[in-house]
């Protein structure tokens, strides 16, 4: 199965991409997570990226597109993948349709998941991450069993830079105007399928999980 999962940023993209990735047994393929892995590893990439994330800006197209496409042509994106963060332009968009013509791939889903943004705030600003696994918890919601130590590996969880209450606000105008033209690109190929994240985590998968049921019959 061949998915995108799109939503604002605390819309519960990583929560349940954790979910259906350990189901369904698809690579999870985050642009964001790449261009971080790459910046701690200090790869040329990472060079690349490094000055636009800095600055909250996208890293331009032909680096995006060009590390999806080395990623989706990897053996383990044969059978389905979940795409997380990618496209983010019409640009994106329209090159990943090129991409997957070539490979004889079409999409099945682009999940849209759907939260009031007052919601969102709360959500990001309660986030905390583990460095070593990318485990997302939140302090309310999904709190680890221990207070600030992941369950999966034991290590410090911590808070994104971008997740401080500053960053929050400018980071949501931003995506906003960003998603808007992609959910419409979507809607009128027919790909869309809104979910209403705006419930527990175990009922948002559960939704998810009955069109996903429907492709695998
Ligand atoms: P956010 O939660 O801010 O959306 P991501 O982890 O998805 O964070 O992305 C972090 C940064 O990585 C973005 O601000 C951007 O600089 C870069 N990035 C991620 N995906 C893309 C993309 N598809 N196109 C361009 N830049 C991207
Ligand atoms: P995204 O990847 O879309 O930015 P995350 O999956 O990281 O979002 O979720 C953002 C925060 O909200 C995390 O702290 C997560 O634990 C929490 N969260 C995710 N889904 C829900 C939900 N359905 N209800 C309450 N909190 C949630």
């Amino acid at each position: 199965m061949n998915l995108i999962l799109m939503g604002l940023p605390g819309a519960g993209k990583g929560t349940q991409a954790e979910k259906i990735v350990d189901k369904y047994q698809i690579p999870h393929i985050s642009t964001g997570d790449m261009f971080r892995l790459a910046i701690k590893e200090g790869t040329e990439l990472g060079k690349q990226a490094k000055s636009y994330m800095d600055q909250g800006e996208l890293v331009p197209d032909e680096v995006t597109i060009g590390i999806v496409r080395e990623r989706l042509s990897k053996g383990d994106a044969q059978e389905g993948f979940l795409l997380d963060g990618f496209p983010r332009t019409i640009a994106q968009a329209k090159a990943l349709e090129e991409l997957l013509g070539d490979m004889d791939k079409s999409l099945d889903y682009v999940l849209h998941v759907d939260v009031p943004q007052e919601q969102l705030i709360e959500r990001l600003t309660g986030r905390r991450v583990c460095p070593t696994c990318g485990a997302t918890y939140h302090v309310k919601y999904n709190p680890p069993k221990q207070e600030g130590i992941c369950d999966k590996d034991g290590s410090a969880l911590i808070q994104r830079d971008d997740d401080k209450p500053a960053t929050v606000k400018k980071r949501l105008e931003v995506n906003i105007e960003q998603t808007q033209p992609m959910l419409d690109f979507y809607q009128d190929k027919g790909y869309l399928a809104k979910i209403d994240g705006d419930q527990d985590i175990d009922q948002v998968f559960e939704d998810i999980d009955k069109k996903l049921r429907g492709l695998s019959e």
